[in-house]
């Protein structure tokens, strides 16, 4: 099954993707990081990646799951990120903060990140480039019956269990 996790930067994807790999056997391909190294490979697959990813085609098996946020806890969210550079687990300064012993909790390394446009002036216009370029996507995965609304205010876990159960259904 392919599912794609469509939100705002901040809106919990990559948190979300992560517990997916872990509990499902799934593999996680995010689209910025595709269409970042596709551009920079110069390759001509990483073209038809870059050309396939643009038009937006659809695969089949898809459900695409929104996470709704709302902006101003956005702006909070991604202030407070931080990610271990070994194995991608991502903190929150406030909901998940890092362990005191200075290790990640997953891998145990000592190599916490943040990353330079986490803050609110960037944010504001990733925000804005979203909404522009990313969004309209929901009224084409709502108009083919593949969107399923996640309220991603609700704690992790209980955005894991929404998940699961839309995914057991
Ligand atoms: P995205 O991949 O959509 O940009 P992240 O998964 O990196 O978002 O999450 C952004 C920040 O918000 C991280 O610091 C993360 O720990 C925190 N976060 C994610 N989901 C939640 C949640 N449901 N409630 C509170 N904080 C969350």
């Amino acid at each position: 099954m392919n599912i794609i996790l469509l939100g705002p930067p901040g809106a919990g994807k990559g948190t979300q993707a992560r517990h997916l790999v872990e509990t499902r056997n799934m593999v996680q391909l995010s689209t910025g990081d595709m269409l970042r190294e596709a551009k920079e490979s110069g390759t001509e697959m990483g073209q038809r990646v870059a050309d396939v990813m643009a038009r937006g085609d659809l695969v089949t098996d898809e459900i695409v799951i929104e996470l709704r946020v709302e902006d101003e806890v956005l702006v909070t969210r991604i202030a407070g990120r931080s990610t271990c550079g070994q194995c991608g687990e991502v903190y929150h300064d406030v909901t998940k903060p890092q362990p005191a012993d200075g290790k990640c909790s997953n891998c145990g390394a000592a190599d916490f990140r943040r990353r330079a446009d986490d803050n609110e002036e960037s944010l504001r216009n990733r925000l804005m480039e979203y909404y522009k370029k990313t969004s309209p996507l929901l009224g084409y995965y709502f108009a083919h019956e593949l969107l399923e609304p996640i309220d991603g205010l609700a704690p992790i876990e209980e955005v894991q269990s929404e998940i699961a159960a839309i995914l057991d259904r």
